[in-house]
């Protein structure tokens, strides 16, 4: 049996973040996941400016690394598009104008294929001697002994003897639902699909990814992010709850928007599809949960931390990754893997990440009243205060705060 001071089960993002800040602090660590890299993961392929700052975070040599990668396309905002069309662009910098072209030094945002940004992540944990890491190993079960976990993997055939676990297997994780006793709640859960398409006509020249709150979708969305050499990731994301009502079959609602709705029609005339259509679960941020107990604690998609509104929940990933590693670093230290100790590893996740996770809730229960997102979409457009507002919500995690309170939607829509 192996032994370690920490095993991380999952080699995602926030998998490999813990891995590699765990390694920057010295300590060494396992990483199991049961793919062998690359590998493909469902997703929109959008990376937010917070990738860069939780790679910098961890170690400025990766993030410069992957500014200079090319197997990603360069991103400048996101446009959002009302029930009713009003359309918004909103730059991922406050100082970004179309016309002069100065934004273009540093963009912020990236589209990249999961299969080459993991594979990136993956690379980057091969690098390091700290590390030790297993591919294909599927891990079925653990157990929790007196002075550490027993994690068994390919029926038996692997097995390591940890401290602490970091638990980073994503969205269908069993030790979050066993364990840490997390269960999916319709309402705090998003079931998604994603496709690859080539030759879609009327990008953004900026590519600014998509967001199309669709009538047909509502509280979801359709999403069109532009990819290296003319292909973007198309698909759609729904709140679980409303497709179990609606009872709605998502790939149908998405082929039918792409080969009905008169924008799409026109834009997707002489699109292919590249790819088979393919669905996950996206587990969400919008309540607070008890992420760790003894010996563990829970990382990424695991620990339901993504965005409730953007979908966004690689960056959150990231940093959750690393706050576990930080958190780690201290129960080693001070020897104590007790549940009370690794609580602060909640507290830590929930006083960065919270105030953004509250937000983009009210933003996604906002679009449940589709007038007054048509509303406030359309006094954006015509804003510059708000504007710059929106795009400081991507750029400076701080200024979200302002967002967060319910006055500001109420001053915006009657002081006008
Ligand atoms: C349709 C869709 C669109 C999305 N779009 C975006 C987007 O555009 N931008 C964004 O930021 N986020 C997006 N997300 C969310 C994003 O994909 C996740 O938040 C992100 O992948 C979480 O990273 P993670 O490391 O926690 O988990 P994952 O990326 O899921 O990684 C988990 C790893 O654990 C491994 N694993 C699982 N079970 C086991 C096991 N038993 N034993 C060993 N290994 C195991 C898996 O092989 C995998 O490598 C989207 C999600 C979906 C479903």
């Amino acid at each position: 049996m192996l032994e370690t001071k920490v095993c991380i089960v999952g080699a995602g993002p926030a998998g490999t973040a813990a891995a590699l800040q765990l390694a920057q602090l010295n300590i060494d660590c396992i990483i199991v996941d049961k793919a062998v890299f690359p590998r493909d993961k469902v997703c929109g392929d959008g990376l937010s400016g917070k990738v860069i700052t939780a790679l910098n975070r961890i170690d400025p040599a990766i993030a410069t690394r992957l500014k200079e990668a090319n197997f990603k396309l360069n991103s400048w905002g996101v446009t959002f598009v009302s029930p009713a069309r009003h359309s918004l662009d909103v730059g991922y910098r406050p100082d970004y104008n179309s016309k002069d072209g100065s934004h273009k030094e540093t963009p912020i945002g990236y589209v990249c294929k999961r299969m080459d940004f993991d594979n990136f992540l993956v690379d980057e944990v091969k690098r390091r001697k700290e590390i030790q890491l297993h591919e294909n190993v599927n891990i079925e079960s653990y157990e929790l002994t007196s002075d550490g976990y027993i994690v068994t993997g390919n029926k038996g055939s692997f097995q390591v003897k940890a401290q602490l676990l970091i638990i980073a297997n994503g969205a269908h994780s069993s030790f979050t639902k066993n364990v840490a006793n997390i269960t999916i709640e319709h309402k705090h859960y998003v079931a998604g699909i994603r496709a690859y398409y080539k030759n879609i006509s009327g990008n953004n020249p900026d590519n600014f990814i998509e967001l199309h709150f669709l009538k047909s979708l509502l509280p979801g969305y359709f999403w069109i992010f532009p990819l290296p050499n003319g292909e973007a990731n198309v698909g759609v994301g729904v709140l679980s709850e409303a497709v179990r009502k609606k009872k709605m079959n998502l790939k149908k609602s998405m082929l039918d928007i792409i080969e009905n709705d008169p924008v799409f029609k026109e834009r997707f005339k002489n699109a292919e599809l590249t790819s088979s259509i393919e669905g996950y679960g996206l587990p969400l941020g919008s309540k607070k949960r008890v992420i760790s107990g003894e010996r563990y604690m829970l990382v990424g998609d695991a620990a339901f931390l993504i965005d409730p509104f953007t979908g966004e929940g690689i960056g959150n990933g990231l940093y959750s990754g690393r706050l576990a590693a930080l958190e780690a670093a201290e129960a080693i230290r001070a020897n104590d893997f007790s549940a009370a100790k690794l609580a602060h590893y909640d507290a830590e996740v929930y006083r960065i990440m919270g105030p953004e996770l509250r937000l983009s809730h009210r933003l996604q229960k906002l679009v449940n009243f589709p007038w007054l997102f048509n509303t406030l979409m359309k006094v954006s457009s015509r804003n510059k205060q708000l504007q710059e507002l929106l795009s400081c919500m991507f750029y400076e995690v701080d200024l979200r705060k302002k967002l967060a309170k319910p006055s500001f939607y109420l001053k915006l829509l009657f002081n006008r």
